[in-house]
């Protein structure tokens, strides 16, 4: 330290922002995180702290928040609100007052759509008021233990109990809420190994999570189970049961329509067939960056968190089964 104090005032702050970069470094890498995608996580959580809290009314009792991490959907019915995500914690007092205002109904329950961050973070504050917690089996498996993901540069997990899923299903699961019949499905690991879709009737809207991401590249999260086949797989699903007028909730972005997951559906196949050539070509995955498969697809979707060379090398990743599970 009497070295510091003989230097410059700028030259000491220089050294100490030297010294954190090096032992921040030095903890990421101890951490086990990865190269490019370290910053999608970052990223994310900076535009989900900073950007403005819209709602949209679907009808029927039904509303849209977005803006505070993952899409949040509330159903009304004649003395409560049952909520499909919760957000951003560091945003969910701001969510939750929202909700109350638009609703006017408590929020009795609550389902996750998968265990990220920005999709349960309001889980503890929602848990702790006694919301019933609801999601696919995987989802309380992941939320109970640390998880690592160093894809995009995420380590989250290790809930407290209050947060944590009460009531799960495995493979499908029916509630109701007032008029509207929703009905959770799962089709298998995707986006997560813990994905739920919620089909409403008659309102005639799904919410499908991050399966979809509108107008920007999607997480496939490798490291939870999640594989570009299994995505498509969902997608397809997902097709087959909705009509031109089904309003589809996606895990971010503005409420599509069934025309706007059709288009998502086949870049996603067009970008997984032409990173399959590469690798039958015997590309490594630097040399498929380089070769831009995504470069026609970039100005409409590479716009978000998920940079062009992230997402090539996740499909790639998934592909050639590094870090993926199987099905
Ligand atoms: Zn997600």
């Amino acid at each position: 330290m009497n070295v510091l104090r003989k230097m410059r005032p700028s030259l000491v702050l220089l050294h100490m922002l030297v010294l954190a970069v090096v032992i921040s470094g030095a903890a990421l890498r101890a951490a086990g995180q990865a190269g490019t995608g370290e910053t999608v996580s970052r990223k994310a959580t900076e535009q989900f702290e900073n950007s403005p809290l819209k709602i949209t009314s679907l009808g029927e009792g039904l509303y849209v928040f977005s803006g505070d991490g993952g899409d949040v959907t509330a159903i009304v019915d004649n003395g409560s609100t049952l909520l499909i995500d919760s957000g951003l914690a560091s945003r969910v007092t701001e969510l939750s007052d929202a909700i109350f205002k638009a609703t006017m109904r408590p929020v009795t329950r609550l389902v996750n759509t998968h265990w990220h961050f920005d999709h349960t973070g309001g889980n503890v504050f929602f848990g702790s008021a006694g919301v019933t917690i609801i999601a696919q089996e995987n989802v309380k498996k992941r939320l109970s233990s640390v998880q690592d993901v160093p894809f995009i540069g995420l380590r989250d997990g290790h809930y407290p109990p209050q947060a944590l899923p009460t009531l799960t299903y495995s493979s499908s699961m029916t509630l109701t809420q007032g008029s509207q019949q929703l009905t959770l499905a799962n089709y298998g690991s995707a986006h997560t190994d813990g994905d739920t879709v919620t089909y409403i009737s008659p309102a005639n809207v799904v919410v499908v999570g991050d399966i979809f991401s509108n107008h920007f590249y999607p997480i496939i999260d490798l490291a939870s189970g999640g594989s570009i086949d299994g995505m498509i797989q969902s997608l397809d699903r997902v097709l087959a049961q909705t009509d031109a007028q089904t309003k589809i909730v996606p895990g971010h972005g503005p409420v599509a329509t069934r025309a706007d997951l059709q288009e998502y559906r086949d870049m996603l196949a067009q970008v997984r067939q032409r990173i399959k050539v590469l690798i039958t070509s015997g590309k490594t995955i630097d040399e498929a960056v380089a070769a831009a498969p995504t470069k026609d697809f970039d100005a409409k979707w590479g716009g978000g968190y998920v940079p062009a060379d992230v997402f090539t090398k996740m499909v790639f990743s998934s592909l050639t089964n590094a870090g993926s599970a199987s099905r």
